[in-house]
């Protein structure tokens, strides 16, 4: 499994996504989480927000007994980060997830209360041992500018972003941005949260034509794709072992030049949009 760096860490390039996985069936879900972690993806992001809690228990059930194999992330919501709020939502994220603490804890996105409250919450959990590095998530270039200005340098230790081979607006400043500042990219959705490219399409043949090449599969083309970028980890969402150990797998695909540019003309950039889109 490749690793990438995320703060003082090396973890999984691929990592594991939980926004629905309440929808599935629980035992299916979980263990598609233990055969990923076997497979390598100890990066699990979850959100108090998925499921309203329930996502983060089932992560728990997941992975009790492994907790020490696993970079755990969770995000708060805008509407509880305030300084008090923020505190009292990783209290309750540690008791569904059973843990003491996490490996990550994030914003959401941004929402009305000042990111001087958030962070200085995020400081004091950190302080507390509750969490070992925070970061963000949605935040364009300015609100990374604002942040940095509030935390001051080598605090944020990542940025969680929509990316995928439809929606490669990160690229044009927010990528750039953070890997001039030591912020690791994590590519939420980059399957497309659902809409990924249909097989008949002309983008979807591009891509069944490199994976055949390599004796891959078209999801393994897409994440290796987006891992061309050094600074960059993704978070696939998979209910079931198959596809989790499929995705795992993509952490080992390095993609050609030519590939990579066939790709790009396939799914191109677009221009910079005005705001950062997200889901
Ligand atoms: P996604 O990972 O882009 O796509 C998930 C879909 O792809 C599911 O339908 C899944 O089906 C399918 N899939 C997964 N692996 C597959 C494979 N190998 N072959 C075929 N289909 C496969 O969608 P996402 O859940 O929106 O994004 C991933 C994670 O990013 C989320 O779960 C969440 O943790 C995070 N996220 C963060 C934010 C944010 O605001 N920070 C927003 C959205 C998402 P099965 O379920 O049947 O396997």
């Amino acid at each position: 499994m490749k690793l990438r760096r995320v703060g003082s860490e090396h973890i999984a390039a691929v990592g594991q996504g939980t926004w629905n996985i309440e929808a599935s069936s629980r035992q299916q879900v979980v263990n598609a989480i233990r055969r990923g972690l076997d497979a390598g993806m100890n990066h699990i992001d979850t959100a108090e927000m998925y499921g309203s809690g329930e996502a983060e228990r089932i992560v728990g059930e997941a992975i009790a007994g492994r907790r020490q194999q696993v970079f755990l992330v969770s995000k708060v919501l805008p509407s509880n980060a305030s300084r008090e709020g923020t505190v009292q939502a990783c209290e309750r994220s540690l008791q569904n997830l059973q843990t003491d603490h996490l490996d990550c804890y994030l914003l959401h996105w941004r929402g009305r209360y000042p990111l001087a409250e958030t962070i200085a919450a995020f400081e004091q959990l950190q302080g507390a041992g509750k969490i070992r590095s925070w970061g963000v998530s949605n935040f364009d270039t300015p609100d990374l500018d604002e942040a940095l200005a509030v935390a001051g340098p080598g605090r944020i230790d990542c940025n969680q972003v929509l990316y995928h081979l439809q929606e490669r607006a990160i690229e044009h400043s927010v990528i750039p941005w953070c890997e001039g500042h030591g912020v690791a990219v994590v590519a939420y959705s980059p399957f497309g949260s659902g809409q990924f490219p249909k097989p008949a399409s002309a983008g979807g043949k591009v891509l069944n034509r490199i994976a055949e090449a390599h004796g891959a599969t078209v999801r393994q083309v897409a994440l290796a794709f987006l891992l061309r970028y050094p600074s960059l980890l993704t978070i696939p969402k998979a209910s079931g072992a198959g596809h989790a150990v499929e995705n795992a797998a993509a952490a080992d695909l390095t993609l050609t030049p030519s590939e990579i540019v066939q790709i790009e003309a396939a799914f191109p950039r677009g221009r910079k949009p005005r705001s950062l889109p997200m889901i």
